[in-house]
């Protein structure tokens, strides 16, 4: 396998990638780029703050926010249409950001803070470093990404009581940046700790 070396695109120190990690961190300045198709390229991250009083240890998660505008343009479903309105289920439209977890971690955690994430956008507030705790590695490619969106939007429409019989829509993704949120390891599991200052 030839190896280009990679630069960081901030300060231009040489950056040694290891265990996947599509993120790499400079050793010199901090910065981190994201490596893909073998270059190293910038990356739009921020890093949200952990819950405070916890005692396990801290781990930042990454995700893709792949912010999209969705219009349903056609949808029909037959029977299951009274459930529908009964449930009060939130709808899944418009202009949001939707979560895609892109770390490698049991796929029920994040197939769930997927679907709970961008159905109940959490409020965030920001820190400006990692402080020493671990971060997650990031293995999920940008383009992927994207289609998990969509996915996740198919997912929720196919759940909804009854035969979905006609689903038209435009999906036209904005813009997709990196977020880290904070998550604590229980036993084998993995559960969020968003600050709710
Ligand atoms: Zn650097």
């Amino acid at each position: 396998m030839l190896l280009k070396e990679l630069k960081c695109p901030g300060c231009g120190a040489p950056l040694k990638s290891k265990e996947r990690d599509m993120m790499l961190a400079c050793s010199h300045c901090g910065r981190i780029s994201l490596f893909a198709d073998g270059t190293v390229g910038d990356v739009s991250y921020s890093i949200a703050a952990p819950a405070e009083n916890r005692s396990e240890e801290l781990i930042y998660v990454p995700f893709w926010i792949v912010n999209a505008d969705l219009n349903v343009k056609k949808e029909s479903i037959s029977g299951g249409r009274i459930s529908r309105f009964i449930t009060d289920r939130k709808q899944m439209r418009g202009t949001r950001d939707f979560y895609v977890c892109a770390a490698a971690l049991p796929e029920d955690s994040c197939r769930k803070w997927n679907m709970d994430l961008t159905l109940d956008q959490p409020e965030l507030t920001f820190v400006s470093g990692f402080k020493g705790a671990k971060r997650a590695v990031m293995t999920m490619e940008k383009g992927i990404a994207g289609e998990n969106a969509e996915f996740l939007f198919l997912r929720y429409e196919t759940e909804i009581p009854g035969t979905l019989q006609t689903l038209e829509y435009d999906f036209k993704i904005n813009s997709t940046k990196v977020l880290y949120l904070p998550a604590y390891k229980i036993n084998d599991t993995y559960i969020l700790g968003i600050s709710h200052e």
